[in-house]
């Protein structure tokens, strides 16, 4: 059913306010899946209305770390979203120290609970974490965290402790240990444009991996800078193929097989 699955986007963004329904008609035309993700509770109730509406969205719900200030709690209206049945994984959720305003210790310990209030959400639910993990420059300061609250639920959890490593930017001893949890990692457009993750391309399991946008960040090239869309996901596939030095046609079918089975789309 579907050619190509893009499993991070965000369509509700205002940047398709103009033309949303076409460009969705656009993405069905081009038999491509993708999941829309919330990052906070009214995204991720407009994530659900959208996969209510249209078969080849799904929804994501959960609270973006990047939002979350030193007063910030978590939302427990989330839980009440992700029963929905369109909703097939949480967040995105996770830890991201780029941006720290304020009392940078405080904010860091509210975003870790925050997170671990996801991860008990997604056990209990049995549907997989979509993880927005992003450390401060030219360290992996958030990716060390965030692998160390996982393993720790890894030892009790076991492969009921499920994810995806959304936007991969770590380096190979991080990509190791999410592989060690049985996490799958995803890539973007910058693949198109620089080489930085042509080793981790190529180092994870085919089976591990995931095609991504991000949209409406981040078109690959040949868009970029222009507004992105799960329409452009096929040119990131063609780059993991190229990288990988594998057929093309392989390698869309497995990155399709891996969203249908992590996600449970079946
Ligand atoms: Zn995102």
């Amino acid at each position: 059913m579907f050619e190509y699955f893009d499993i991070h986007s965000h369509l509700y963004f205002p940047d398709y306010d103009t033309d949303r329904e076409d460009e969705i008609a656009k993405i069905k035309d081009a038999h491509i899946g993708t999941i829309t993700i919330g990052t906070d509770r009214e995204s991720s109730q407009k994530a659900i209305d959208l996969a209510h509406a249209h078969d080849n969205l799904f929804a994501c719900v959960g609270f973006h770390p990047g939002d979350v200030g030193v007063e910030s709690v978590y939302d427990s209206e989330i839980e009440t979203l992700a029963n929905d049945p369109r909703v097939v994984a949480i967040g995105e959720c996770g830890l991201d120290y780029f941006r720290l305003d304020g009392d940078a210790e405080k904010v860091k310990v509210r975003q870790k609970n925050i997170f671990e209030s996801h991860i008990d959400l997604s056990l209990r639910i049995n549907k997989p974490l979509m993880l927005h993990i992003r450390a401060q420059k030219d360290t992996y300061d958030a990716y060390a965290d965030a692998l160390d609250i996982l393993e720790h639920h890894a030892k009790q959890a076991g492969s009921k402790l499920r994810g995806n490593a959304h936007f991969f930017a770590g380096d190979m001893k991080i990509l190791k240990r999410f592989l060690d949890i049985g996490f799958t990692v995803s890539f973007t457009g910058v693949i198109t444009f620089t080489t930085d993750y042509d080793e981790y391309v190529r180092y994870t399991p085919l089976d591990m991996m995931m095609s991504e946008t991000d949209a409406p960040f981040v078109a690959p090239v040949p868009y970029r800078r222009q507004r992105n869309s799960p329409l452009y996901v096929p040119e990131v596939v063609k780059k993991i193929a190229d990288i990988r030095g594998e057929s093309f046609e392989s390698v869309r079918k497995t990155l399709v097989q891996n969203a249908i089975k992590y996600f449970n789309l079946g």
